[in-house]
């Protein structure tokens, strides 16, 4: 179902650590590091519109999550391929583009017209809808706060970070980007973290976040997010 093809160019973040070495109190502050792989199956590289389109909507995600979903966990993503362990670094974070028909074939008819993420294991696997990247829901006014949401929204999951829930639906101006919003909720749309949204991401922090301080052993995936 998922070939090899399709591939996301080589690392071209420019981020780095802090250096080692420094003074004890800027140690706590150095970021580590979180190797995320791209590969699409090849419908959906055909419904991206081609390996040129995979490579840019690889891209156009990593960007978001690098701006968005780094700082906020303190660690910087960088990028690596799934299948060269000789030069580059096993990823931690699978991302891979796949078509609606992909996604309800594995993760069953729950995921319809939905992408999703593991929550815990390692590595960790980011499932994109291609369907909805190129074409949003309706409800979305436009296609780049979309790709934001999605991309921000799964790449959090991937951090352990579950939903969030409001105890009174609908009576607040804005919605947490850890609210799953592919389908229409409240009409109002965000991609903002509010308060809730961060206090889970810091709770996750302190348990291990994108897990990098784990042994590098294969952990069993155990939760599926969309
Ligand atoms: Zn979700």
């Amino acid at each position: 179902m998922i070939c090899n093809c399709g591939a996301a160019s080589s690392t071209t973040t420019p981020h780095h650590s802090l250096q080692a070495g420094g003074k004890p109190n800027q140690r706590k502050m150095v970021r580590r590091t979180v190797y995320v792989a791209f590969r699409a199956s090849r419908d959906a590289r055909r419904e991206l519109g081609g390996g040129g389109a995979v490579r840019e909507a690889s891209r156009e995600y990593f960007s978001i999550v690098s701006t968005y979903v780094a700082p906020t966990f303190m660690v910087w993503f960088r990028r690596t391929t799934t299948n060269d362990r000789t030069r580059g670094r096993a990823p931690d974070i699978h991302v891979h583009w796949l078509t609606n028909d992909a996604i309800t074939q594995k993760l069953g008819l729950t995921f319809d017209g939905l992408s999703a993420a593991t929550l815990s294991g390692h590595p960790r696997y980011v499932f994109i809808n291609t369907r909805n990247w190129m074409q949003p829901p309706s409800h979305w006014r436009n296609v780049s706060d979309y790709r934001r949401y999605v991309a921000v929204h799964e790449m959090t999951h991937a951090g352990g970070v579950g939903h969030v829930t409001r105890s009174s639906p609908c009576t607040t101006d804005t919605l947490d980007v850890m609210e799953p919003q592919t389908k229409p909720v409240c009409g109002r749309l965000s991609s903002k973290y509010t308060l809730k949204s961060l206090a889970l991401i810091s709770r996750q922090k302190k348990l291990g976040g994108f897990l990098r301080d784990l042994p590098s052993k294969k952990m069993p995936n155990t939760q599926m997010h969309y």
